[in-house]
């Protein structure tokens, strides 16, 4: 089920993170879940939060179901944000650090990656632009001692 997006754009998103940030193309590739906003804040924050999209390992990636993941910039990135997560997963990267440094550390590359993304596509290297639809872990500051572990 890729919601509608289609093999190619998927193999082109892995591809790209492929080439900027070296994991290699997943054997196993994600359901891709459409729906509304509301339904996905409640499923991952179980309230109403800032939240666009997220991967579940096992189930997929939920994707606001407005963004256009095919003609529009902002949208593709968004998705293939989440698609980084699915890299992350199946190489095991981060997989050794306590849960919030790892959580940090795959937002940071993820946002990196899609901001990378942005820049090539739309061809202007404003960096930051999209700060504002981040979302990041109350224990976000990396010097704090993790919650869990
Ligand atoms: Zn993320």
């Amino acid at each position: 089920m890729d919601g509608g997006v289609g093999e190619a754009v998927l193999l082109t998103l892995f591809m790209l993170i492929k080439s900027i940030a070296g994991y290699p193309v997943p054997e196993e590739w994600p359901d891709i879940h459409r729906m509304p906003v509301a339904e996905i804040a409640e499923r991952v924050c179980g309230a109403p939060c800032p939240i666009r999209a997220a991967y579940i390992a096992g189930e997929g990636v939920l994707i606001d179901e407005e963004l256009d993941l095919v003609m529009d910039a902002f949208g593709q990135s968004v998705l293939l944000h989440e698609l980084v997560h699915v890299a992350q997963d199946e190489s095991g990267a981060f997989s050794q650090m306590p849960a919030c440094r790892r959580y940090s550390e795959r937002e940071y590359e993820a946002y990196w990656v899609q901001d990378e993304y942005l820049r090539r596509v739309t061809g202007s290297g404003l960096p930051g632009l999209f700060h504002g639809n981040r979302t990041w872990p109350p224990c976000f500051d990396k010097n704090e001692s993790p919650p869990d572990e």
